[in-house]
């Protein structure tokens, strides 16, 4: 049985101040979350702060990205160990942010895929479609290419301990939500995809729809049978439409 997740990626939002608040309200509304698994990946500097107001309660913290190296000379990178050593047990990889604004190739996040993985950290290793590649009937595709980089360095394995997150461009940020047919034909596909390596992993393998989930349609896209949660971005910043969510994933 799969445990339904609910994860908030703040993006660059947030000062000192009002992190405290929207930590300190999830953390106050979480009496009322028993089943899901509840995951916030704030701004990397704010994690701190975030982790110690987080801390003795379920809410887990993850960071926004990860580097694809352990240490050493990769000025503005982030290591694992110091994710680590700041209270993070997931991380998100392939946002699809970090694709199109700062380059990143699908060869580069499975690196990114691995260090977290080889470090003890959970990847939430974000694929997904543009709006051109799903007009030209190629989203399977697309989404099989991102997998099959992390499969090519790690193994069908190293999904055991990631969760992906199926974020179609187009939905992003956009008040564009995929349906829930059309959602759950895509993760049907990608586990479909993964059960053709290994039964066991796929069975296993969490997998989030993201793009313009809110309180309004997650329960209709959380209902589908391959649908296991959500990677929320806009609807994650006030505490009272992230724990919405959280309620309608019960
Ligand atoms: C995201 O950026 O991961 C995301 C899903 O954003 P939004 O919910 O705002 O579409």
């Amino acid at each position: 049985m799969r445990q339904v997740m609910v994860a908030g990626n703040w993006k660059m939002n947030g000062s000192s101040e009002s992190v405290k608040e929207l930590i300190a309200g999830i953390k106050d509304g979480m009496a009322s979350v028993t089943k899901a698994e509840v995951v916030v990946c704030p701004p990397a500097v704010y994690i701190p702060r975030v982790s110690g107001v987080a801390d003795g309660s379920a809410i887990k913290v993850g960071s926004q990205n990860i580097c694809d190296e352990d240490k050493g000379a990769f000025t503005g990178e982030i290591s694992a160990d110091m994710l680590k050593d700041i209270g993070c047990e997931y991380a998100i990889v392939g946002h699809s942010e970090r694709r199109a604004l700062y380059g990143e190739s699908d060869e580069l996040v499975a690196k990114r895929f691995a260090a977290a993985r080889r470090n003890g950290i959970k990847p939430i290793f974000c694929i997904g479609e543009t709006l051109e590649e799903r007009e030209s009937g190629v989203t399977n595709d697309v989404c099989s290419r991102q997998i099959d980089a992390v499969i090519a360095l790690e193994g069908v394995e190293a999904l055991t301990d990631g969760v992906i997150a199926y974020e179609p461009v187009w939905a992003i940020g956009t008040g564009k939500v995929a349906t829930p047919e059309q959602a759950q034909d895509v993760h049907a596909f990608i586990r479909g995809k993964i059960a053709a390596l290994n039964a066991d992993v796929a069975e296993g393998l969490r997998i989030l729809y993201g793009g313009s989930m809110n309180a309004g349609n997650a329960k209709d896209l959380i209902g589908q049978t391959d649908i296991d949660g959500g990677l929320i971005g806009g609807a994650s910043l006030k505490a009272e439409d992230f724990l919405a969510i959280c309620q309608a994933a019960e």
